[in-house]
């Protein structure tokens, strides 16, 4: 965790980096963050006006001109990450970081109701779709010189709880898929893969798993954005195969 890490002015400078879910909740606050210093930034995500608006709030803070990728996880093929992949290497030639972000959380329900659907979707956006996005990126990621994929996880793809289903069966496999991808890259890669649990933050996420909690006892994405900078810079080469947090536990 690195909450007090006090990150230099033009961090990112001259760096390319996407972010899935970059319209709401965490993504939004990463993708305007990184471009305040000083990323191109790649805004990925389903809802476009969502996306616009937050590409019209970096270009009226006059960040890097930054561009919208639409792309729901939900039904896109291979061939729509490859696509991607060509639209990127034409306009950018790299690719210096890569946030996934984008999330569903599914239902909070016991395992013996858990609609097989709902759980199939979840794992496609929280894990499967990722993952290929990631294959097809991974030939621009090499192109950078130190380039840092980070995976969202979370708590409970550490330690199981009850009627988490999906979601936390997802971010399991997240952990697990970032320690098998991190072995194959160590020694000959200037590539790293981390995942980063963003702990307990105040999103519309975080209020549909908890309806009862206060908001105002929560971090806010801004408040965690220190490790997010940290992890996705300079200052984090050599960090590879690593389970983070954006935040001390709470007590
Ligand atoms: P939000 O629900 O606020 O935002 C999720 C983002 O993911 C939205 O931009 C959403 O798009 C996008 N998204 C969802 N489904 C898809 C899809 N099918 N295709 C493309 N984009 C999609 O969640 P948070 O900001 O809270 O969560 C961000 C990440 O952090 C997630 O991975 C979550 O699991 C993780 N996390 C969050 C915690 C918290 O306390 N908030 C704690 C632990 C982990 P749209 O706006 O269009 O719906």
């Amino acid at each position: 965790c690195k909450i007090d890490y006090q990150p230099a002015s033009n961090l990112l400078e001259n760096r390319v980096v996407l972010v899935t879910g970059a319209g709401d909740g965490i993504g939004r606050t990463a993708a305007l963050t990184y471009a305040r210093y000083g990323a191109t930034v790649i805004l990925l995500g389903r809802t476009i006006a969502k996306l616009e608006r937050v590409y019209d709030e970096i270009e009226a803070e006059g960040g890097p001109q930054p561009a919208i990728f639409p792309l729901n996880f939900e039904g896109a093929t291979l061939k729509d990450f490859h696509d991607m992949a060509e639209t990127l290497d034409k306009e950018f030639g790299r690719l210096d970081g890569l946030l996934h972000n984008a999330g569903l959380l599914g239902k909070i329900t016991p395992f013996e109701q858990y609609n097989p659907e709902l759980w199939e979707q979840v794992m496609q956006v929280n894990i499967n779709g990722p993952i290929w996005m990631t294959q097809a990126l991974l030939p621009l990621l090499q192109q950078s010189a130190d380039a840092s994929v980070i995976f969202t996880s979370s708590s409970v793809g550490r330690k199981g709880r009850a009627y988490w289903g999906a979601y936390s069966v997802s971010k399991f496999a997240t952990e697990g898929f970032v320690e098998v991808l991190a072995d194959e890259l160590e020694n000959q890669s200037t590539l790293r893969v981390n995942t980063l649990n963003p702990g307990a933050t105040r999103t519309q996420m975080r209020r549909t798993a908890y309806p009862g909690e206060d908001p105002l006892t929560l971090r806010t994405p801004e408040e965690i954005m220190p490790t997010y900078l940290w992890l996705m810079g300079p200052d984090s080469v050599g960090i590879s195969g690593q389970k983070l947090d954006a935040q001390p536990p709470r007590v």
